[in-house]
């Protein structure tokens, strides 16, 4: 565990915090309501890319720069503020103050387009950037250069082994009231979905029926030509048997506090998936109970609470996607870069 201080006075800014993954919705913008924290409490993740102003167009960058820093594709713009930002639970800070000339955003909160927006609150210095407007998982990221981590006494959080996460099986349920999809699934399968393509090789992909087709399925058929013979792509991990020696893709999970993603044995393609979407798929069983004879018992009206279903198709998150994959160097191959144009030019077009 370890507390992040004030690098100019030493005043702790933080809760005794523990590291974690940075989640695959770090870098989501969802809806236009007000979210919870992006982080769990207790704990921190770092972002490796730089984050915050000065903003630079693309047109300015060009592309050895931006390659130099890992952007293989182009956007709109890019933060080149310092990388490792420290990201936190709002909750988990203490010790600041706002900035009141830096609080733009205002639609319902703070989005962080000034750059740090909190002080620390026995100096003076600014050292954290506040983001809870509407759209944007609320967060409190540290600026890396103007704080300093302290370990403390407690024991480090143990990183649960991948046996006790299958063991546990807790994965996220796909739909939440009142029927819409998971947030978490449309981010981590938009993410997934770059590194599925990638290892497609631009060929037919073969995913197994039910849920894994319905989210991952429908997109990949849209965006890939059809037929065969087609890549097989199956679920691979902890807690599943062994995969067919001749799978040519694997769904691995990624680790929650590591960030690593499992590996398969074989030749297969490993391909990550957030950890808590991979145990719903891997272990969730979505076949109904019924009754074996004599229909529901006396006194029962039906099924309570009704089991969810979603009111429309399941849409990857586009900006997730186009995120991921513009940071992986295999989409300047033309075929890769051509879907990549094609999304970004229309990012809530079908599939998405
Ligand atoms: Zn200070």
């Amino acid at each position: 565990m370890a507390v992040f201080a004030c690098a100019r006075c030493g005043a702790a800014l933080t809760a005794a915090v523990s590291q974690i993954a940075l989640p695959v919705h770090a870098h989501q913008t969802y809806g236009h309501e007000l979210l919870p924290a992006l982080m769990e409490p207790g704990t921190y993740a770092v972002d490796p890319e730089p984050s915050g102003p000065p903003w630079r167009l693309w047109s300015e960058i060009g592309v050895q720069e931006a390659e130099a820093r890992g952007v293989f594709a182009p956007v709109g713009a890019l933060p080149f503020g310092a990388p490792g930002a420290i990201v936190l639970a709002p909750g988990d800070t203490c010790g600041t103050v706002l900035i009141p000339e830096r609080c733009d955003g205002y639609c319902m909160g703070l989005d962080g387009r000034d750059g740090p927006n909190l002080a620390c609150a026995n100096c003076g210095q600014a050292v954290a950037t506040r983001i809870d407007d509407c759209s944007y998982w609320q967060a409190v990221r540290l600026a890396p250069d103007a704080v300093r981590r302290l370990p403390t006494a407690d024991p480090a959080r143990r990183t649960v082994t991948w046996e006790a996460l299958a063991e546990e099986r807790q994965g996220t349920p796909p739909v939440e009231p009142p029927g819409v999809w998971s947030p978490w699934w449309e981010a981590a399968v938009g993410s997934a979905l770059a590194h599925l393509l990638v290892a497609s090789a631009g060929a037919p992909v073969a995913v197994p029926d039910g849920l894994a087709a319905n989210t991952f399925g429908r997109v990949l058929d849209a965006l890939l030509p059809q037929g065969l013979p087609a890549k097989r792509v199956a679920l691979a991990g902890p807690g599943l048997p062994a995969p067919d020696p001749a799978l040519d893709i694997a769904l691995v999970p990624q680790h929650p506090q590591t960030g690593r993603a499992w590996q398969p044995s074989g030749t297969a393609v490993a391909v990550p998936l957030a950890a808590d979407v991979w145990m719903h798929l891997a272990f969730h069983n979505e076949r109904s109970l019924v009754p074996v004879t004599g229909g529901t018992p006396e006194g029962v009206l039906r099924d309570d609470p009704l089991p969810m279903h979603p009111w429309r198709l399941f849409r990857p998150d586009s900006g997730v996607f186009l995120h991921t994959l513009a940071r992986v160097p295999a989409v300047r191959q033309p075929w890769l870069r051509g879907i990549y144009d094609q999304v970004r030019a229309q990012p809530y077009a079908r599939p998405f």
